[in-house]
């Protein structure tokens, strides 16, 4: 499934302008992996899974966590683009799995950005 959407994602100029970097870098190898995608899981289950979000489009800042570059670059940072991208509905809740994709999905760009930089 992730061969595909980072491929389209490599293509958008927007999207392949987040790098982890600077202070989200340093945040992320203090805290550590496993860590690091635990705040993934709480963030997209309080901040995207639910199925109603006043402020869907706005409630993931561009900086300060490694999670949410991560959300911009991967394009799960909203409702929005989680269905424009990965053809995940709007207004519905998520699913237990479509939890675990995003945070999956979150995980592999993690993971890249780590192994090149
Ligand atoms: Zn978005």
């Amino acid at each position: 499934m992730c061969e595909e959407i980072f491929n389209r994602l490599s293509k958008s100029k927007f999207r392949s302008k987040f790098k982890l970097r600077g202070k989200e870098l340093e945040y992320y190898k203090t805290r550590g992996h496993n860590e690091i995608l635990n705040h993934a899981r709480d963030f997209i289950t309080s901040r995207l899974a639910p199925a109603d979000i006043p402020n869907d489009g706005k409630q993931t800042p561009f900086k300060n966590h490694p999670v949410f570059v991560a959300q911009h670059a991967t394009a799960t940072c909203c409702r929005g683009c989680l269905e424009k991208w990965h053809g995940i509905k709007k207004g519905e809740e998520l699913s237990q799995d479509e939890v675990d994709y995003v945070v999956n999905v979150i995980e592999k760009w993690l993971a890249n950005q780590v192994s090149n930089s």
